[in-house]
């Protein structure tokens, strides 16, 4: 992008960052480090963060094509959750009861570490830590309510983990109509993304951690990241570009690029907020099959966003598949629908950006001792959180520290690629689909749709 003020028109976070949104200076030319790090998103940052607090003497380069927190990490629903992106069922089916628990209560404790970092590093990222209310607007959605509560209990996460809502409850945290229950996890922050993002990148240069932005890298090999500037040569390169990752020679099945989309209201009036709730900010969500995600903002706003956008062929990305009309004006109907109050809101920002979706729907991490190769990703929607757990995951596995995080069940995890054209096209946009007709077929019936079935085989819950 050559006008750095562009950057602002990003998200309606990259909009409201405090100070300038400008390119830092791109690598001068060859450089010798210990550790390169692709891609300057949470993943990049956090990895090049725990490495330099656990030994401030390592050089370490972050090479960035843009700027830090261009990708999803500037640009998402700001849920700093618990959610890994596979369940804890499909986990243990994997990989052991054990591992699945081991690794869900390191996600629990993930949040408190975001929170933690960002205050210690004086990172103003509007953290408030008030969970996540999911709300069931029909007796289908109850019923699955019920069902993701008698799985948390299963795995032995209790009340205190994951609740039941009735419908009163679940009513005064959020105002929307229809409200028959819903479920409560107080595992959540909501964050500004873009605020956590740069602060991040500031906090790492603090630490000596020397961070190109504006530099592609064209190719990642064992001991080397080649850019048109020159070749960054280092023990350990890491992967950490998402969404982006298909673009890299060899890559180019490993993850399908999917768009989440978002809007901004401008700020609602307190008279509103009495009404609709979220009174400790809670993040929000429902138990339909298209999924949608909201936050209260800190300057009061709606920020809510949803799939549904397409998926496209080659798994290319373009900075108009993140503004989808059709998208932006069904999350806009959608609003409406749960807030009647406020229909007809004014909406400030519109933006989307790309998420990264492995094969098997199960983000990993890992590190390649033969070739000192790593990476880190494969989030879906839930990289906020999950990214922290892969920096430091990632930097106990270079420094080759024996911890309880490099014996979670994802690291290593190698998931399958995606098929070749055009049959990932026809499948992961035949998923969507899928989604899309089980949530017309469950409004209009009340019954579960065979759609959604599918989906979930499709998935693997
Ligand atoms: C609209 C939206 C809403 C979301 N909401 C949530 C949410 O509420 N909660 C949640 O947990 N997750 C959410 N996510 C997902 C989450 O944002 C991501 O999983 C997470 O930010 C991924 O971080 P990352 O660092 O791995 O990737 P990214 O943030 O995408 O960073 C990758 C970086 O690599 C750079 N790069 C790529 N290729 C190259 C190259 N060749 N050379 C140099 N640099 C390169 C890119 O410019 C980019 O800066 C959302 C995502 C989107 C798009």
């Amino acid at each position: 992008m050559a006008n750095p003020n562009a950057y602002r028109a990003l998200s309606f976070w990259h909009d409201t960052a405090p100070g300038a949104v400008e390119r830092r200076p791109g690598l001068p030319g060859d450089l010798d480090v210990d550790v390169a790090i692709v891609g300057a998103g949470y993943t990049g940052l956090w990895t090049a963060y725990y490495l330099a607090v656990a030994d401030p003497h390592l050089r370490i380069a972050v090479l960035e094509r843009e700027i830090a927190g261009f990708g999803a990490s500037g640009r998402n629903g700001g849920w700093c959750s618990a959610l890994f992106p596979a369940s804890t069922a499909k986990l243990a089916a994997m990989a052991g009861r054990d591992g699945a628990i081991a690794l869900q209560r390191a996600m629990h404790g993930t949040v408190d570490e975001v929170g933690a970092v960002a205050a210690a590093e004086g990172i103003d990222c509007h953290w408030a830590k008030g969970g996540t209310v999911v709300l069931a607007r029909s007796r289908l959605q109850l019923a699955r309510a019920e069902e993701e509560v008698a799985e948390a209990r299963s795995f032995g996460f209790g009340e205190e983990d994951l609740r039941l809502l009735g419908p009163n409850e679940a009513h005064s945290m959020l105002g929307a109509t229809d409200v028959l229950g819903g479920t409560y996890t107080p595992h959540c922050a909501a964050i500004h993304p873009s605020r956590l993002a740069r602060g991040l990148a500031e906090a790492v240069e603090r630490r000596g951690v020397k961070l190109f932005e504006g530099t592609e890298v064209r190719s990642i090999e064992p001991g080397a990241a080649r850019t048109p500037a020159g070749v960054v040569r280092a023990g350990h390169v890491v992967r950490a570009t998402e969404g982006y990752s298909p673009a890299l020679p060899g890559l180019h099945r490993a993850i399908a690029p999917v768009f989440s989309l978002m809007i901004a209201t401008e700020p609602l009036g307190s008279d509103q907020w009495d009404k609709l709730g979220l009174a400790r900010r809670e993040t929000f969500s429902d138990f339909r099959n298209v999924i949608i995600y909201g936050q209260r903002t800190a300057d009061d706003r709606l920020a809510f966003g949803g799939r549904g956008a397409p998926y496209h062929f080659g798994s290319r990305i373009r900075p108009r598949f993140d503004r989808e009309p059709a998208v932006f004006a069904k999350l806009e109907r959608v609003l409406a629908e749960l807030f009647p109050a406020i229909a007809g809101i004014g909406v400030t920002h519109r933006w989307g950006g790309p998420l990264g979706i492995p094969r098997d729907w199960c983000a990993s991490v890992g590190l390649d001792r033969s070739t000192g190769l790593a990476w880190g990703g494969g989030y879906v929607g839930d990289g906020v959180g999950t990214s922290n757990l892969a920096g430091r995951t990632l930097a106990d596995l270079i420094l080759g520290k024996d911890t309880e995080l490099v014996r979670l069940p994802w690291v290593d995890h190698r998931s399958r690629p995606w098929e070749p054209e055009p049959l990932r096209w026809l499948g992961v946009n035949g998923a969507l689909r899928l989604a899309l007709l089980a949530d017309r077929s469950e409004a209009r019936t009340g019954r579960p749709s065979r759609a959604a079935a599918a989906l979930r085989h499709l998935i693997g819950g």
